[in-house]
């Protein structure tokens, strides 16, 4: 089987009942994207509805006080909804759409993609179900609120941990009980093939635009890219157009936790190992028994124990690289960044900021680096305060 295969990475690896879908996802996203109609109605969507293009903002304060490589921030926090996961739930439920679906179920963990899948499905007209464990139903109420006022029903997921992978679990279930009207969302660019192909061509407008507009102000290629990297749809935007430009660098940022010799780290590329896990095969952290393991980081976008197939890949290859940036890193990054520059910036994002205020010091005054700036920060507030020993609600 070498479809949706990137080297040894990827693949499909789902049940038999589940096939006959994925295989009218796979040819409808062959014929819709190179469909002229359906990529005007997408770019409409994006330009008017979510914003685009995304600034790329010189970070002037920021490259003056660490006294190397020009810093410039792509600023998808900027984005409808306040993060880059809105380019891909618009062209998924768009997509979703053109096949005459008329029903939407995806996985949230802390909220962020449900919200944004509500949003699209609001806005064009489908029914949409969210399947979250009953743990971060109860530590996301705002995002549960938003959801439903929305109009998405909110299905509480009680098995395993009650968490995001438990949600994963009970969203393909769901599906493979109900595909005629229904599409699955999945929320980063992972899980069986088409979906890893699919998310990363919807968000790779990031590089898309990156690209453009520094050739634009600089007149040449940045020296490096940083992203940060859960399952990796950001970072697979952000690099996708510079994959062939091998003089940039292209680095991913992941949540370490408490650091990434600890068992529970979700840097997954610093200390996992090949496995197959929710439809892909890839890099997931997990026991020497082969268990996935329970991950932890501060960041809740950033805590899946795996990355998308193609970040295994270019890990493998070497064309990649990828770091861990522990919790307290990434939470002096998420503080230096909104005093210096004045924009509060998600907590994932301030793992790649992180690794900006380690990098840019040790490189030359006329080299370029651009960061992505994944999402805003607003809804990390408490939990950073709680982590600084302050409570900011009663
Ligand atoms: C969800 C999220 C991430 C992590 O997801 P990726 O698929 O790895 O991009 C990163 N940043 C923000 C702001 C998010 O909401």
């Amino acid at each position: 089987m070498s479809k949706g295969r990137f080297g040894k990475f990827g693949g499909q690896f789902i049940s038999e009942t589940l096939m006959p879908t994925i295989q009218e996802l796979e040819e409808s996203y062959n014929h819709f994207s190179q469909n002229e109609d359906f990529n005007r109605e997408l770019t409409d969507l994006f330009n008017n509805y979510a914003g685009r293009p995304s600034l790329l903002y010189f970070a002037e304060n920021m490259t003056r006080d660490l006294k190397g490589a020009k810093i410039y921030f792509k600023r998808e926090d900027l984005n409808h909804t306040g993060a880059h996961k809105i380019n891909n739930v618009l062209g998924q439920v768009l997509l979703a759409e053109k096949i005459g679906k008329t029903r939407i179920i995806a996985e949230t963990g802390a909220g962020q993609h449900g919200v944004a899948t509500a949003t699209a499905c609001a806005l064009l007209n489908m029914e949409c179900v969210i399947f979250m464990g009953e743990h971060d139903i109860k530590r996301q109420a705002l995002n549960v609120y938003r959801m439903k006022l929305l109009g998405a029903d909110v299905i509480s997921v009680t098995s395993g941990t009650g968490t995001l992978k438990d949600a994963v679990n009970e969203t393909m279930k769901e599906w493979s009980t109900r595909m005629d009207d229904t599409h699955y969302a999945i929320g980063s660019a992972m899980g069986p093939h088409p979906f890893p192909t699919l998310v990363r061509d919807f968000q790779s407008v990031i590089s898309r635009e990156i690209k453009e507009q520094i050739l634009d102000t600089e007149g040449r290629l940045p020296d490096v890219v940083l992203a940060c990297l859960g399952g990796g749809s950001n970072a697979i935007g952000s690099f996708y157009h510079f994959i062939d430009d091998k003089e940039v660098r292209l680095i991913g940022c992941e949540g370490a936790g408490h650091g990434v010799d600890q068992p529970n780290t979700a840097a997954a590329l610093q200390a996992g190992r090949t496995g197959i896990y929710h439809g892909m095969k890839t890099i997931i952290a997990q026991n020497k028994d082969g268990q996935v393991n329970p991950v932890y980081s501060i960041s809740a976008g950033l805590d899946y124990p795996g990355v998308g197939p193609e970040h295994a890949y270019l890990a493998d290859i070497k064309r990649a690289e990828y770091v861990g940036i522990n919790d307290e890193e990434a939470v002096q990054a998420f503080e230096y960044f909104s005093r210096t520059e004045g924009i509060i910036p998600a907590i994932e994002s301030s793992h790649a900021i992180a690794q900006a205020i380690k990098m840019a010091p040790e490189m030359d005054k006329n080299q370029i680096m651009v960061v992505t700036l994944s999402g805003r920060g607003d809804k990390d507030c408490a939990a950073i305060a709680r982590y600084r020993g302050e409570e900011i609600y009663d």
